[in-house]
């Protein structure tokens, strides 16, 4: 669609009214800093925030890449849109008029318009609808329910405006349409009915439901989420996406929560609906909940906008999806936390209580409390490695010591560093002293030794970029046209640790298949999965190449086009797909082989610089220690009381023992790219018949 042109009285009152910082401030975190604001600059690789916000002079600049201008350049660049595009949209955000200079096209544009207030109003009605049907017999139980299950004020159901879907095919469906003369068309675009299968009519999709509406940031209902009532599944529907709803990008209760979380200066996440009523009731009213999903980091944006420290308590449930829930949450903004731009803390309840049942049994007090002694995420997940673990057991201490290694070596070499690693080594060495210290160094070298990113093309060879590619497509090529086989894919994928796909736009697409499966099976039944402790026959059911080319086609169109020959394999590929568990153990062979050897790469370097490290230290040592005109290894001395060669000996020994480490380290690398080349023999003999292999290169 070719794009109207914009009267220059739209384009000035776009420009008069979008700020800035709020235009800014919902993609990039921004921090005061003095007049200014200060982020992570979203068009470099930035480490440290470099970007510069100024809302007196009403410019962004970046001090790195030079980026630079004014609200609209930032999306026309940040989205690669076009002027009008942009200015559009920040009309539609603001509701200003928009006005154009050519006729056709501006009542087009106003359809358009018109269609999302159209929306608007028949979510509206329907939350009018479900309200009125709580107050009468057929909605009696539900009000039951709500007062002395969730022990819910009036004033309380009243605030969230909850109400009752009747238990019939066609209740909002008939009234809607009879009443306010609404078509079912809209109805279903609003997320609302179904299409029955067969074509004859619709039918409502919420049927016997208490329902909450959810509502946008300026307090307009978008969609709703509806609990059943007699243990019917699932045990909350939400709408489905539509024009005004879109999942990973509201929060519940944020219409409500903005105030409150500015005076309180923090905001806390909870999983459930109820969780945010019941917080509210209690006069904790900084509390939303993401919908259904994982927080997104375009949620956590969204709330940083309202709160000046930037600072989130997660407090999701205890149990084993709610801890999942966390460190999903903790792995979207984990950079954020890690470059000091927000201060992230987790609260879990004690016996395992959501907040609901918290405030039931110990009231708002003692809750604000909890939240005040919320620990830091990092503190929460180093809890979480050691949790369950017996430490005076040899295998488990060592299980201990592996995840320690893996969490600290994400955190940059700073003083932070320096004293989480004496934490952890005076958790782990029980009150021991000596044994703490002696730990302390230990962890500080394998902290060093692990501080490699599988992603890093460092230590990469030439040719292995395309080897990796085609072996990646492989797998997704297979995942997405043999269905039955994506269980055993899935397993083999976590397994050999392979899900984090190297090129960004299979990781795109991995990202997308997983969130799908994620919308049809739950996060759970997936995970149990790739665990290998579920069947997983579901997951054949989706026609994934079908789903994800719509998906893609509103979304992505640019992935799209990269991606299309993994959604329609040519003829030749799709021969490759006969013998799917062949072709898939050889290239998950080829992607391990090449992780494994990228990392043997690095452990080498790693272990020869410490070499030359130790060498140096010892010859200083030996230069301190009084003898400036003796060379080591002079043969004469000149303090003849000391056995030179046996100092030097004892130092090497001493100062080696971290070479020493990184060898036993290379070494079990290299034997497992052993294995692996051996693996991949017996595969090819497989696909070549009896006929003799060449041996694979080293
Ligand atoms: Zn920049």
């Amino acid at each position: 669609m070719s794009q109207p042109r914009l009267h220059p009285r739209t384009i000035e009152a776009v420009k008069e009214r979008a700020d800035i910082v709020d235009v800014v401030g919902e993609h990039v975190v921004l921090k005061k800093k003095g007049r200014e604001f200060v982020g992570i600059c979203p068009f470099h690789d930035d480490k440290s925030p470099s970007m510069t916000v100024s809302p007196a002079k009403q410019f962004y600049y970046c001090f790195s890449c030079g980026a630079g201008g004014n609200a609209i350049k930032f999306l026309m660049e940040l989205q690669r849109t076009s002027f009008s595009e942009v200015v559009l949209e920040l009309a539609r955000k603001y509701q200003l008029p928009i006005e154009t200079l050519d006729g056709p096209q501006q009542e087009r544009l106003r359809a358009q318009l018109s269609r999302r207030e159209q929306l608007h109003r028949v979510l509206t009605l329907a939350c009018g609808f479900f309200r009125s049907n709580l107050q009468q017999s057929e909605g009696q139980a539900a009000l039951d329910y709500l007062r002395s299950n969730r022990g819910l004020q009036p004033a309380t159901i009243e605030a969230f405006e909850l109400g009752y879907a009747p238990d019939r095919w066609d209740g909002l469906l008939q009234h809607l349409q009879q009443v306010e003369g609404i078509e079912p068309a809209l109805l279903e675009a609003a997320g609302l009915v179904v299409p029955r299968k067969g074509g004859g009519g619709f039918y409502d999709r919420f049927r016997g439901r208490l329902m909450v509406p959810i509502k946008d940031r300026q307090g307009r209902v978008i969609g709703f989420g509806g609990r059943s009532l007699d243990g019917s599944e699932p045990k909350y529907l939400n709408s489905p996406e539509t024009e005004l709803f879109e999942k990973g990008k509201h929060l519940f209760g944020l219409d409500k929560a903005t105030e409150a979380i500015r005076k309180d200066d923090r905001a806390v996440v909870v999983e459930g609906y109820f969780d945010v009523i019941a917080l509210h009731a209690a006069g904790i009213s900084n509390a939303v909940a993401a919908l259904g999903t994982a927080l997104s980091s375009q949620q956590i944006t969204q709330l940083c906008r309202c709160c000046d420290s930037k600072r989130l308590i997660l407090n999701f449930d205890a149990d084993g999806a709610g801890v999942r829930a966390a460190q999903r949450a903790i792995g979207e903004v984990e950079q954020l936390a890690l470059q000091g731009q927000l201060e992230l803390r987790v609260l879990q309840l004690p016996a395992g209580k959501d907040p609901d049942e918290y405030l039931k049994a110990h009231g708002a007090g003692d809750y604000r409390a909890l939240l005040d002694q919320a620990p830091v995420w990092l503190d929460w997940q180093i809890e979480q490695v050691l949790a369950g673990l017996d430490l005076s057991r040899s295998d488990q201490f060592q299980q201990a010591v592996t995840g320690l290694v893996a969490l600290l070596g994400k955190l940059p070499a700073t003083a932070v560093r320096s004293r989480y690693l004496q934490q952890v080594a005076e958790r782990l060495s029980g009150g021991q002293a000596r044994l703490a210290l002696q730990l302390e160094d230990d962890l500080r070298q394998q902290v060093k030794g692990q501080r490699w990113h599988g992603r890093s093309s460092r230590w990469e060879q030439p040719g292995d970029a395309g080897v990796r590619e085609r072996a990646e497509a492989e797998v997704l090529r297979l995942y997405l046209h043999c269905p039955s086989e994506r269980a055993a894919i899935r397993q083999e994928l976590h397994r050999r640790e392979l899900e984090d796909f190297a090129l960004q736009h299979h990781r795109l697409l991995w990202a997308a298949i997983s969130s799908l499966e994620e919308d049809n099976l739950g996060l759970g039944q997936l995970e149990a999965i790739s665990r290998g402790a579920s069947s997983g026959e579901a997951l054949a059911d989706l026609d994934l190449p079908r789903l994800l080319g719509d998906q893609l086609l509103i979304e992505q169109s640019e992935l799209l086009n990269r991606l299309t020959p993994l959604l329609e394999p040519s003829e030749v590929q799709r021969a490759g797909l006969e013998q799917p568990q062949l072709h898939l153990r050889g290239a998950v062979a080829v992607l391990e082989r090449q992780k494994s050897l990228k990392r043997c790469r690095h452990l080498l370097d790693a272990w020869s610089s410490q070499r030359l490290e130790t060498l140096e230290r010892c010859i200083a040592r030996l230069l301190e220690s009084g003898q400036p005109n003796s060379a080591p290894g002079s043969s004469e001395p000149s303090n003849p009381g000391l056995d030179m060669e046996a100092r030097i000996d004892a130092l090497f020994a001493e100062l080696n023992r971290d070479a020493l480490q990184f060898q036993s380290l290379y070494y079990s690398e290299r034997k497992h790219v052993a294995h692996l080349d051996e693996q991949r023999r017996s595969r090819l003999q497989e696909v070549a018949g009896s006929e003799p292999v060449d041996p694979l290169p080293a």
